[in-house]
């Protein structure tokens, strides 16, 4: 799976779009025709998309929000209904790290900042436009996981536990899905040039790694009418459908 689709008349939503791996998604998928809603909190981040769509001949609306902002998230399904009265595509692309520290010696704010974003807030945003997917005539959900989800490493947990929870949590929305038009699939991006991978390997030398560009080339196929896959996660770097994705390495 690596052509780009056409995504001409299609209504996308892709959160953490203002820098990383989702502002690529955003700006692929308008450069493959879909209009896109783009969420984040940094509004200058989200006007660097919008000039790169415009400059594509693309379009975009933005929508500066904090996905801690659960009230916010209940009335974006609401307003999308009202706007366009359909969601053909969701990216659940935004997460937050937190430290990378023993499980005894997490901070309690930090582990609830990383829950909220990468739990809660995702799981607030399917249920707020779950109907609008499901109504869609192809809808297509593609939700962001990571390998430490499957494989226990040290230091990782509060991610780890988050990325395992939302990622079981899209596996059981798929299953309730199983016999409609909407497919449901996660993705493993594997490591990646972004500001949170640098956050998490300061040591690494960040040109050995792909580039957002290229890691998101490889997930907005998944956004195709031709997928037919659901419930399963997609491994980036082998560019293959796996039940569970291989264990980080170490
Ligand atoms: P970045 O840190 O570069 O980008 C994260 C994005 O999430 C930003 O756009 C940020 O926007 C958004 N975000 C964070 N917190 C919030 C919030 N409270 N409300 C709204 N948006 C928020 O990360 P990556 O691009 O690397 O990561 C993208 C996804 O890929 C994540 O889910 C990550 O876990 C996953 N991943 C990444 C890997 C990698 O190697 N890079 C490997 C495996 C998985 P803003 O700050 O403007 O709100």
């Amino acid at each position: 799976m690596t052509s780009m689709p056409d995504l001409n008349g299609k209504l996308a939503l892709v959160t953490g779009a203002s820098r990383g791996i989702g502002y690529e998604i955003a700006l692929q998928m308008a450069r493959a025709g879909a209009h896109v809603i783009a969420v984040a909190r940094t509004v200058g981040g989200l006007e660097e998309l919008d000039d790169a769509i415009k400059a594509a001949g693309g379009e975009a609306t933005l929508v500066p929000l904090d996905l801690t902002d659960f009230e916010g998230i209940d009335r974006l399904g609401g307003v999308i209904a009202e706007r366009w009265g359909r969601l053909d595509i969701l990216v659940a692309n935004a997460g937050v790290l937190g430290t990378i520290t023993p499980v005894a010696q997490m901070k309690a704010k930090t582990f609830d900042e990383v829950m909220a974003v990468n739990v809660t807030g995702t799981w607030r945003l399917i249920r707020s436009v779950d109907p609008l997917l499901r109504s869609a005539e192809a809808g297509r959900a593609i939700v962001i996981s990571s390998s430490v989800a499957h494989k226990a490493k040290s230091y990782w947990g509060g991610y780890a536990a988050s990325k395992a929870a939302i990622d079981m949590l899209a596996r059981v929305w798929a299953a309730e899905n199983a016999k409609g038009a909407l497919r449901i699939n996660l993705v493993n991006p594997g490591p990646t040039r972004t500001h949170m991978r640098a956050q998490a390997m300061p040591g690494e030398n960040p040109d050995t790694l792909p580039t957002p560009a290229q890691t998101a080339a490889k997930i907005v196929p998944l956004a195709g009418a031709d997928v037919t896959q659901t419930g399963l996660i997609f491994d980036v770097p082998t560019g293959s459908w796996m039940d569970v994705a291989p264990p980080a390495p170490a």
